[in-house]
């Protein structure tokens, strides 16, 4: 493909820099949109492009819509096929991430149910740099958005008012990234990651209360560590048990798996990757290209059968 890539606007392929929305809109005045972050690998041994579980986030994308009151003048499953034809449009054979927004359009206040557009664009984002090494979090002074004032667990831009306010904290003062607590005080999640730490041989992460994303990467590690045999823990988690653990890492369909190796300068166990840590990670990419756990349906391949 030559020239600018191209990105599907309310069902129309059109060249990136023609895919525009009002400054009146409520998407831009309030920050009304809602939206997916998803990854597509590419598996050079079998010339195939493959979406990861890209139907849970078709699903959470119509949750986000449901929640926040979007009329639905589109079927959040109708993307599903218009991304695949955009990459094959595109013709992109690597591993590339991919954004899906739905969000409100016209230049109502921000009460109205719609119009809502959407778009889906892809572009190329490398592996994190520290996914080797690991990353020195702080715990952020910010508390994760609470469900009685926004909704944690599904994924509107607002939300990430919150998650920047948290990063850039931990950025200035010299941290790769911060980890939030939620409103009782118990960890929550990284700005845009889930968390999971080894204690006593359990990997434990924050349950589906505690304020957080629901994540479709925290369902594949817990789903990918209990296939091999590991005890897996959802529950309430202690600030004091970030500093206690063997082990720690963040998930996120963009942050793939970050091992975390110091939290408040405090070394998380020896202060490097831990095992099971790297033994997750690497069961992570093979499952996200295929070369594993082919069965549990979380591919969708994008050249397959044209
Ligand atoms: N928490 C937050 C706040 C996020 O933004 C993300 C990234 N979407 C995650 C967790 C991980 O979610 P997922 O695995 O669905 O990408």
């Amino acid at each position: 493909m030559s020239g600018q890539p191209l990105i599907v606007h309310n069902g129309e392929r059109v060249p990136y820099g023609q895919a525009t929305a009002h400054v009146m809109s409520p998407a831009m005045r309030y920050g009304l949109n809602v939206f997916e972050g998803l990854r597509a690998y590419w598996n050079a041994g079998e010339n195939e492009l493959y979406v990861f579980r890209l139907q849970e986030h078709l699903d959470r994308l119509a949750q986000s819509m449901k929640l926040l009151r979007f009329a639905p003048d589109f079927d959040a499953a109708a993307l599903g096929p218009q991304l695949l034809d955009l990459l094959r449009a595109n013709e992109v054979k690597e591993a590339c991430h991919i954004r899906m927004s739905a969000y409100l359009d016209g230049d109502g206040e921000h009460h109205v149910t719609g119009p809502v557009s959407y778009f889906i664009a892809s572009k190329v984002r490398p592996r994190s740099e520290k996914t080797a090494t690991g990353i020195r979090c702080a715990v952020s002074s910010w508390v994760r958005l609470s469900d009685t004032a926004m909704p944690p667990r599904i994924k509107c831009g607002a939300n990430y008012v919150n998650a920047r306010l948290a990063r850039f904290q931990a950025l200035h003062d010299g941290y790769d990234d911060a980890l939030l607590l939620n409103e009782h005080g118990k960890v929550g999640e990284g700005p845009g990651a889930c968390v999971f730490l080894m204690r006593h041989g359990q990997l434990i992460t924050p349950d589906i209360t505690s304020g957080i994303l629901e994540s479709i990467t925290r369902d594949t590690m817990i789903a990918l560590a209990r296939g091999a045999g590991i005890d897996v823990v959802e529950r309430k988690v202690d600030r004091t048990e970030l500093y206690a653990a063997d082990e720690m890492f963040v998930a996120g369909s963009a942050a793939e798996v970050l091992p975390v190796v110091s939290v408040d300068g405090v070394d998380v166990g020896a202060g490097d990757v831990g095992s099971v840590t790297k033994s997750l990670q690497d069961a992570y990419f093979s499952a996200v290209t295929g070369d594993s756990h082919r069965g549990k349906g979380w591919l969708t391949p994008v050249y397959g059968g044209t």
